[in-house]
Parts: structure tokens; C-alpha cells; sequence
């Protein structure tokens, strides 16, 4: 992903603070938004999809690791940097369960803030397209305009039927769909094929997405039923 033109929100309630962030980032070429509060910067991540949040830890009301963390859960594939006063923080700000990428120690200089925005992008080269209708789930998204998928802001290639049934589940995901079901929905009620058909696309898809594809935890076997998406791998 190129920095230049990222959309970067700056989330900080001390003013002076926000600005001098904010006049740098702009210098640099950078589309700039600015949210004082935890519930104004998730409005804002949700309405303007930003490429970088950039999150003070320290905020009035809701503070920024819950920020983090329910912006992770909807928008993965949000770079976010943590400013933090407070050293200690960071085994927390770096740990799995918030996910930031990365995190600054105030104060700082506002140009290594800025190599760090840049180098956070860099990482990012499959980052997905920004427009599109899109279907998220924990770490899985799906491109229903690009006719993509990915896992982690990693891409894996579907084909044209296995993309067709993760749309299936992803639409309802913990909901056990029947292969029945599943064949309606993918190849339309006029088609009898074979039901083990679904189970051969199900093992592909699982070959590709699972991390141990002979005990998933994403695409689950309902017994006597058929599938369901599961709740994924557990940080
Ligand atoms: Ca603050």
C-alpha cells in the first residue's frame, strides 16, 4: 500500500495534541480526519473506512484499547498505532487480544510517527480494495465487488463455487446449513447433483483456509446436517 494519500484518523481529546499530529500528517501528504472521543472516532472509522488509525490510549469515556479492540473486530485491515504516556502499556497495546500494529510513547517526534505510518503500510501490500460492498467476519472478509477473499488481509484464491459458498456462510455465520441448502444457494434449485459435491468443495475451501484442515475450526461439520462457519482460530 503507498502512503501517499493514505486516510489517516488521528483519535486524541487534548486538542493541542490532535493538531500538531494532524499539521504534520497534512505536510506529509496524507488525508487527514480527526475524532476527540472513542465513540466520535468509531462513527467516523465506520463512515470513512481510514487506512490508519492513529489511537491515544488515554481518552474520556470509552478509552482507546476498547477503540482498538472494536475496531479491530470490524475492520481488519486498519493499520493502528497506539500512543501511549505510559511505558508499561505496551506488552498489553501489542498483545494479541487488542492487535495493534504498532505504538508510540509520548511524547514523540512527529516524524518518526510518520515513518512508522509509512513502514505499518508498507507491510500491508494485499491490503484489500476500500470500495465495494464487503462481508467481515473475525479475520475473514469477503469482496463481494472484486470477487475476493481473505483471511488476515491475506488473499486466498477461491474459485468461482467455493467463493459462492463462503458467501453462503459468511452471510449467516454460527447458522448450520444443510448441504441442500447450500447447493440451492450456490447452483440454484433447478440443479440435482450430487450432495457429497458440497462435501469436495468444503474439503478445498478448507485445504486453503484452515490452518489444520483435518480439524477446523472455521468451516465446521455439523453432524447429520452439514456445515456451519465457526468461530475461527482463538488468539
Ligand atoms: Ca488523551
Amino acid at each position: 500500500m503507498q502512503a501517499d494519500g493514505a486516510k489517516v484518523l488521528v483519535v486524541e481529546d487534548e486538542i493541542s495534541i490532535r493538531k500538531f499530529i494532524a499539521v504534520n500528517l497534512h505536510r506529509n501528504d496524507f488525508e487527514v480526519l480527526e475524532a476527540g472521543d472513542g465513540e466520535a472516532a468509531l462513527k467516523m472509522a465506520e463512515t470513512y473506512r481510514p487506512d490508519v488509525v492513529v489511537l491515544d490510549v488515554m481518552l474520556p469515556g470509552m478509552d482507546g484499547f476498547e477503540v482498538c479492540l472494536k475496531i479491530r473486530k470490524s475492520m481488519p485491515h486498519i493499520v493502528i498505532i497506539m500512543l501511549t504516556a505510559r511505558g508499561e502499556d505496551m506488552d498489553k497495546i501489542m498483545g494479541l487480544e487488542l492487535g495493534a500494529d504498532d505504538y508510540m510513547v509520548k511524547p514523540f517526534n512527529p516524524l518518526e510517527l510518520i515513518a512508522r505510518i509509512r513502514a505499518n503500510l508498507r507491510k500491508m501490500p494485499s491490503r484489500p480494495p476500500v470500495k465495494g460492498k464487503r462481508i467481515f467476519y473475525r479475520q475473514l472478509m469477503l469482496d463481494l465487488e472484486g470477487q475476493r477473499f481473505y483471511k488476515n488481509s491475506r488473499e486466498i484464491e477461491l474459485t468461482p463455487t467455493e467463493f459462492a459458498i463462503m458467501k453462503v456462510l459468511l452471510g449467516n455465520p454460527l447458522k448450520a446449513f444443510s448441504r441442500d441448502e447450500i447447493m440451492n444457494n450456490v447452483w440454484g434449485g433447478d440443479y440435482f447433483g450430487d450432495l457429497k459435491t458440497v462435501d469436495v468443495h468444503i474439503r478445498r475451501i478448507r485445504e486453503k483456509l484452515e490452518d489444520d484442515p483435518s480439524n477446523p475450526c472455521w468451516i465446521e461439520t455439523v453432524w447429520g446436517i452439514g456445515y456451519r462457519l465457526g468461530g475461527g482460530e482463538q488468539p
